[in-house]
C-alpha cells in the first residue's frame, strides 16, 4: 500500500491545501496530513486547533487522516510508514524552497520520494499568511477556506476588530 504524507503548518488549512489533499488522495491509497506543531513563524492557531480544523476540512475524504508532529519531517514519514511526501507548488516563491528542502530530505532519507502537485490556478495566490492578514482586517475570506475555518478566523479576529472600532 502506498502511503503519502502531506506535511505543513496548516495555520489554518485553506482551500488551496484542501485541493492538494483531495488530488493526492486519488493518487495514493492513504494520505496522512502532518500538522507541524512548532513552525518557525508564530502560528495564529494552536496545534490542537490546526489539527481539528484540518480534520473538519477532510471529512469527505475517507483515505485521509490528520496527525500532528514535531521534529524532522522524515522521522514523521518513517513513523507512519510513508514512501511519498506530497507538497503543493504555487507559481512564485515555492519552487526554490521546495527544491532545497527536497535535496536535504533526499540526503536524510533517500527512499522517500517527493511528489509536488501544481496549485490550481484559482488558488495560486492563496497562502495562510495572506489569508490571516485579510481576515484580520475584516475582509471576506469565505471562498478561500472551508466553512469551519472561516468561522474560527472570525472568532479569532472579532474581538480585535471590535476593540479597534471602539465597539
Ligand atoms: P509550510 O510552513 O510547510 O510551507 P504551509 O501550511 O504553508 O506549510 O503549506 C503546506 C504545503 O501546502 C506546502 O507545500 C505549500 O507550498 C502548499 N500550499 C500552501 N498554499 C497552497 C495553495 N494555495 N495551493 C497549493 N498548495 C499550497
Amino acid at each position: 500500500m502506498t502511503i503519502a504524507i502531506y506535511p505543513g503548518s496548516f495555520d489554518p488549512i485553506t482551500n488551496g491545501h484542501l485541493d492538494i489533499a483531495t488530488r493526492a488522495a486519488k493518487l495514493f491509497e492513504k494520505l496522512v496530513i502532518g500538522v507541524y506543531k512548532t513552525p518557525t513563524k508564530h502560528p495564529l492557531f494552536t496545534p490542537e486547533e490546526r489539527v481539528e480544523l484540518t480534520k473538519q476540512a477532510i471529512v469527505g475524504l475517507p483515505n485521509v487522516e490528520v496527525k500532528s508532529f514535531t521534529g524532522l519531517t522524515i522521522d514523521f514519514a518513517k513513523k507512519v510508514n510513508a514512501q511519498v511526501m506530497v507538497r503543493g507548488l504555487r507559481m512564485t516563491a515555492d519552487f526554490e524552497r521546495e527544491f532545497d528542502m527536497a535535496m536535504m530530505h533526499k540526503k536524510l532519507l533517500p527512499e522517500l520520494e517527493l511528489v509536488c502537485l501544481m496549485a490550481t490556478l484559482k488558488y495560486q495566490f492563496l497562502s495562510s499568511s495572506l489569508l490571516k492578514e485579510v481576515a484580520s482586517l475584516g475582509g471576506n475570506i469565505d471562498d478561500l477556506v472551508p466553512q469551519p475555518v472561516a468561522v474560527a478566523l472570525r472568532k479569532k479576529f472579532i474581538v480585535k476588530l471590535d476593540s479597534e472600532r471602539g465597539a
